[in-house]
């Protein structure tokens, strides 16, 4: 028996129960009650009960017709509980031909930590990065006789994947743009409210199981924008 429950018998046993006992079997407590010319007061009291009781019932019907109502739409009532329980989202940001893997830790559906490893992944392949630099040519060197061949030599993100071969130019302000870029949409998801890419929606129209990565695989279909990518999941 809850607390509640208890305080309600409770309040019910006096402002209900003694001015009943009073008025059924009066000469239990008329000496009392002529001592201290408490009759009045029982009346009152007994007046007051009624109405707490009509308050406890109607409060009780609301309630009763409260779960009805959210106990009718079951469904939401798990999402609810996957909603709580999801403890991150993981995304993809795609920027100049470099997929960048984020995490955003959540508690209680607020953001609690960001995290955006330096670890570039080549988005066609999905294979990590390695730095280098492309140098120019022998061919390239003798045509331009002029430059140094050092002065020529540009720094990149190259795919080890043969079958792939992938080579953007890195810069250091890429891991920093993704980062800020991931913060912002994760940032989007959680604080919003109604909208399709709410944390809620998405979730809400996740066909199969809810997952941090599902999260955002539901939010690059809602929004289109190319830096909201899914090729670093493999
Ligand atoms: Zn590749």
């Amino acid at each position: 028996m809850d607390r509640g429950r208890i305080i309600h018998i409770a309040v019910f046993m006096i402002f209900v129960g003694i001015p009943t006992s009073a008025t059924f079997y009066p000469p239990l407590v008329s000496r009392f009650t002529n001592l201290l010319q408490l009759n009045p007061i029982s009346i009152w009291l007994g007046r007051l009960g009624v109405l707490l009781v009509v308050v406890y019932l109607g409060n009780r019907l609301l309630n009763v017709l409260g779960t009805r109502s959210t106990s009718g739409t079951h469904e939401d009532a798990s999402e609810d509980m996957t909603l709580q329980d999801l403890d991150k989202i993981e995304g993809c940001i795609e920027r100049q031909g470099v997929a960048w893997k984020g995490t955003a830790h959540l508690n209680r559906n607020n953001i609690t930590n960001i995290e955006v490893p330096f670890d570039p992944i080549c988005p066609n392949c999905q294979t990590g990065f390695i730095d280098t630099t492309d140098d120019p040519s022998f061919q390239e060197q003798r045509q331009n006789p002029g430059y140094s061949p050092k002065a020529q030599s540009i720094p990149v993100f190259s795919c080890p994947n043969n079958n792939c071969g992938h080579t953007v130019e890195r810069n250091a302000e890429q891991h920093d743009a993704a980062r800020r870029l991931f913060e912002r949409y994760a940032r989007q998801i959680v604080e919003s409210t109604d909208e399709d890419y709410s944390l809620r929606a998405l979730v809400e129209n996740i066909h199969g199981p809810v997952t941090p990565q599902a999260v955002w695989k539901r939010y690059t279909e809602v929004v289109d924008d190319d830096q909201v990518s899914t090729n670093c999941f493999h």
